[in-house]
């Protein structure tokens, strides 16, 4: 069965990463789609592994050279999904999952149409702050910025098939895994299983 490409975005602070962890620790077949960034590492990130961390140059380098399938903006840096990575896992099989912010993801949808299109939320913007101060990584002023831009992020919600509120992990891991399961076993996606099935009838 072909591996399915899942957009994954949400506030800062959401609980997108923390989920992404979860889902890759508890499942198989799923692959994290490492993107490019220009900001600088959190403590504990790792090269290649959270991020391809790149100057502003080699961004703009791999943008020149056709490197992403999506690129944007986000308070003041550049993130970008890396294709040989995605196109590798997909042809694996493996679902690709990309942890991206509103402007890239509409780009992954308008080139795959058939993206899963999942949309992360904490039950009050009151427990997203909390979790961003929580986290520590962030000084006030970062923690306001990345608060603004869900002002802005909240009027894409609607675009999104499912929203995945965030309250209880586990319960939000089990909800996310069994929205990727229903997809993958749409009967769109089970044409060639369907064909061997009628050819084994016809045979018989
Ligand atoms: P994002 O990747 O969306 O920016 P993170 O995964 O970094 O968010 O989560 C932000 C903070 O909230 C982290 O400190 C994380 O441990 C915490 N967190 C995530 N999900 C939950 C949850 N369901 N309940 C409580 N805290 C959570
Ligand atoms: P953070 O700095 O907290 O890791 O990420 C900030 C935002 O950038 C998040 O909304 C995250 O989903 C988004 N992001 C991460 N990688 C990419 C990417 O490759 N492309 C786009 N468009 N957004 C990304």
């Amino acid at each position: 069965m072909d591996g399915i490409l899942i957009v994954m975005s949400g506030f800062s602070g959401a609980g997108k990463g923390t989920l992404l962890h979860r889902l890759l620790d508890d499942y198989e077949d799923f692959a994290f789609s490492v993107s490019m960034t220009t900001r600088a590492p959190r403590e504990g990130e790792v090269d290649g592994r959270d991020y391809f961390f790149v100057d502003k140059e080699k961004f703009e380098e791999t943008i020149r050279n056709g490197g992403l399938y999506e690129h944007a903006q986000y308070c003041g840096n550049y993130y970008g999904t890396p294709k040989a990575y995605v196109d590798e896992q997909l042809k694996k099989g493996k679902s690709v999952i990309l942890d991206i912010e509103v402007q890239g993801a509409m780009q992954i949808k308008e080139k795959f149409p058939d993206t899963l299109m999942v949309f992360v939320t904490p039950p009050s913007i009151a427990v997203l702050r909390k979790r961003l101060e929580g986290r520590g990584t962030e000084t006030a002023e970062v923690i306001n910025k990345r608060i603004d831009r869900a002002k802005e992020e909240v009027n894409w919600m609607d675009k999104y098939e499912y929203i995945i509120i965030n309250d209880d992990l586990d319960t939000a891991v089990k909800e996310m895994h069994d929205i990727i399961l229903a997809q993958r076993y749409q009967t769109k996606r089970l044409g060639t299983f369907i064909d061997e099935i009628k050819t084994e009838l016809k045979n018989i």
